[in-house]
């Protein structure tokens, strides 16, 4: 059985390949298929993450997946949220500083924060039963960006029982800790129950 992945990111297709491997499962890239992406007109991680699977499976005839992730901060009613990428309109840098403006002089709780990631999984474009699984990595956020690893908030983004950012993890630390490893591993046995 194979799985049309409604990303065109290399990173997640192999992480996705790599859990779905161990079931005897293929996953595809949309591009593969030729399929645009999916306008996320959602609120939420999980309609927008089911907007996308649903938009791959009805375009590829397939079962589909997706994810949809970003970063929450409590303090901030959810921003940046589903807005994640998009925040600053200027990418990753602007992003990064636009957060920092909105947290100056907030200390303490104020400053927490969690990545958040969620994978919804139809088997048909009008699925009644979706598999949706979730992952939170809880942290806070910097008072200065540090490191030049990963991307996005990293370098603003200090995981609970670390004095470090994610930018300044290995790869494969942060990979193995992050939001996306944890929604994976929610994935893995409502899975087998899906098949
Ligand atoms: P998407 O789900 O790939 O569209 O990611 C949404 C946005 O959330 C990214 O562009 C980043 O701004 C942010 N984001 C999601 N996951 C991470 C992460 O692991 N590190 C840093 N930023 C992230």
């Amino acid at each position: 059985m194979a799985f049309v992945l409604a990303s065109n990111n290399t990173g997640k297709l192999k992480e996705f390949e790599r859990l779905f491997s161990t079931l005897g499962l293929e996953v595809l890239p949309q591009a593969q298929f030729g399929v645009e992406d999916a306008d996320e007109t959602g609120l939420s991680f999980i309609e927008n993450a089911l907007i996308k699977a649903r938009h791959a499976s009805e375009q590829t005839n397939r079962p589909a997946m997706a994810d949809d992730s970003g970063i929450v901060v409590p303090a901030l009613n959810g921003a940046p949220g589903i807005y994640s990428a998009r925040y600053s309109g200027k990418g990753d840098a602007a992003n990064n500083t636009k957060l920092l403006q909105a947290l100056d002089g907030v200390e303490g709780a104020g400053r927490s924060a969690f990545y958040v990631a969620v994978i919804a999984l139809v088997k048909h474009p009008n699925d009644p039963m979706p598999i949706i699984a979730e992952g939170r990595w809880h942290g806070r956020i910097a008072e200065t960006p540090a490191g030049n690893g990963g991307f996005g908030y990293d370098p603003l983004f200090i995981p609970e029982g670390f004095d470090i950012t994610a930018a300044e993890m290995t790869r494969d630390e942060k990979q193995s800790l992050s939001h996306r490893a944890i929604a994976l591993n929610a994935l893995a046995p409502q899975l087998t129950d899906f098949l």
